[in-house]
């Protein structure tokens, strides 16, 4: 196991290598369809795990894939999003959103909700941080915890006893103290994990 890591680490970026390596998994997808499908469904967190980890420790190489991909293709219009593209078509964008909500107040409604619910943290750490700010007010430990599922995001067991709040990407390696990278961790984990990125702490 250790060799392949190797063999694979050194050639990982090789082209032909890449696409040996595509092709093989296409064809195991297509002769074990079923396979796949059910190993999706029972690790559908783990895998959605996985990916916003990657996605977070990624995010400057994403960004310039996706450059570079409009750079390639500037008639493409397909998949622009983000702050540039915000910017450029503010007046459009916002136009079309207050159009569609004046006419769907209920649309509107949902889509606060939902976003409420979808940034639940998020949002209780802003309130936090305003009352912090007016009243002094610290966020506790505690606080926290009632924040999240009580699963260590380390080794994805049920949290019964002690805990500590994890930064995801540690701080010494440049991750943010914000929500999306907090985690509860049990403190064995946590001493286990100390300042790896998670992707290091897989190799182990
Ligand atoms: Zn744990």
């Amino acid at each position: 196991m250790d060799k392949y890591k190797k063999y694979y680490d050194k050639h990982k970026n090789d082209a032909d290598f890449k696409a040996k390596n595509a092709a093989r998994a296409k064809l195991y997808y297509q002769q074990n369809k079923d396979k796949v499908k059910r190993y999706t469904e029972i690790n559908r967190q783990k895998i959605a795990d996985r990916m916003k980890t990657w996605r977070l420790e990624n995010r400057a190489k994403l960004n310039q894939y996706q450059n570079e991909r409009r750079a390639q293709n500037p008639g493409d219009r397909k998949g622009e999003s983000g702050p540039d593209y915000y910017q450029k078509n503010r007046t459009r964008i916002l136009y079309n959103q207050r159009n569609y909500e004046a006419k769907n107040p209920d649309k509107r409604a949902e889509r606060g909700r939902r976003w409420r619910l979808e940034h639940s943290a998020e949002v209780r750490l802003q309130v936090h941080k305003y009352r912090t700010k007016t009243k002094g007010v610290q966020i506790s430990k505690e606080e926290i915890y009632n924040w999240f599922t009580r699963i260590c995001g380390i080794c994805k067991e049920p949290i019964t006893e002690n805990f500590e709040i994890d930064h995801i990407i540690p701080l010494s390696r440049g991750g943010l103290h914000e929500v999306l990278n907090l985690q509860l961790a049990h403190p064995h984990c946590n001493r286990v994990k100390h300042n790896k990125l998670p992707s290091e702490l897989l190799m182990v």
